[in-house]
This record gives C-alpha cells, structure tokens and sequence, in this order.
C-alpha cells in the first residue's frame, strides 16, 4: 500500500505545534512512518530546501508575513490535495498578528523593520491567501483534534485501499 505523503510546513509563529507534532511522535512514531512518507518536514530533515513535492496533506502553522510566504503557502496549496492549519496563528492570525493592530505611532516605529525584512504591512491568516480545507485551533493546537484527525486520515486510507 503506497504510503499517505505528508508535509509539514511552519511560517511566521513560535513553533509549538511542531514541538508538540515532535512530542506525539514519542508514542506514535512506529505507527506514524509505517503510513506516512514525510515529504516535507523541516524538523524531521537536515536538508528541505527541495522544490514542494505532491501530497496527499499538507499541514501548515503559522501566519503570512511576507510575499515569499506568501507565493510558497500558494505553491504548498498547489501541491497537496488537503491543506490543514494547524494551531490559532494559522487559523485566525493571532497573536502572531498583534501588530495589525499597532496604532500609528507603533507602526512608525516598526517600519524599518518590516522595510528590512520584506515584510507585509497585515499579517494574514491562511484562509486570506489560499483555500484551507481543515482547522485545528488552539494554542498550541488542540492535541485531541489534531490527532483525531491523524485517525480519521489513516482509517478512511486505508479503507478505500
Ligand atoms: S498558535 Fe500559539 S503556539 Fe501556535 S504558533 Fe501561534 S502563538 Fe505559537
């Protein structure tokens, strides 16, 4: 049976869905390689600097800063067949948006650096930029939900095989 192709792709946050994703590989690695082919996964890899591969998920955290994030969350959307967002950031913005809501002053104040660092001047969430087929909320996200996702992905695969 050929195995589910997965990607997991983080842009603008802290990370901690991917250090609670690493956490659940603890007690659910050996079941977890034995389904899924990790085509992308940063974590996971000492080089992911590939071009984005097909796949059959694609499972992304965090907010859209700036246009590079932007044109690969589009190519990421583009290459899988499911996109879910994963945690608060990527599902609503926040709080990796806080500074959508600076007042004027704070917003001068910030504007050399997202000058230097090509930044937009709204941080999105993902749904602003591409079609986002599944949520998991939370912050980090929800580990129940997320994980009866995993279920779901791998029961409905393995029976239509
Ligand atoms: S949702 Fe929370 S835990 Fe996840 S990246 Fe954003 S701030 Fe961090």
């Amino acid at each position: 049976m050929a195995k589910i192709r997965i990607g997991w792709f983080t842009f603008t946050c802290c990370e901690d869905s991917t250090i609670v994703f690493t956490e659940l590989l603890n007690k659910h690695y050996k079941e977890w390689f034995e389904k899924f082919e990790f085509v992308h996964a940063r974590i996971l890899q000492k080089d992911d600097s590939k071009e984005i591969q097909q796949m059959d998920f694609a499972f992304v955290e965090g907010a859209i800063s700036s246009d590079a994030q932007e044109t690969k969350l589009k190519k990421i959307r583009e290459m899988s067949t499911t996109l879910v967002a994963i945690g608060a950031c990527a599902v609503t913005g926040a709080p990796s948006n806080q500074r959508n809501f600076f007042n004027e002053m704070q917003k001068k104040e910030i504007r050399d650096v997202l000058d230097k660092f090509k930044y937009k001047d709204k941080v999105m969430k993902l749904s602003e930029v591409v079609k986002v087929d599944i949520a998991v909320p939370g912050c980090p996200m929800n580990e129940q939900i997320f994980l009866e996702l995993i279920k779901k992905v791998i029961n409905n695969t393995t029976q239509s095989s």
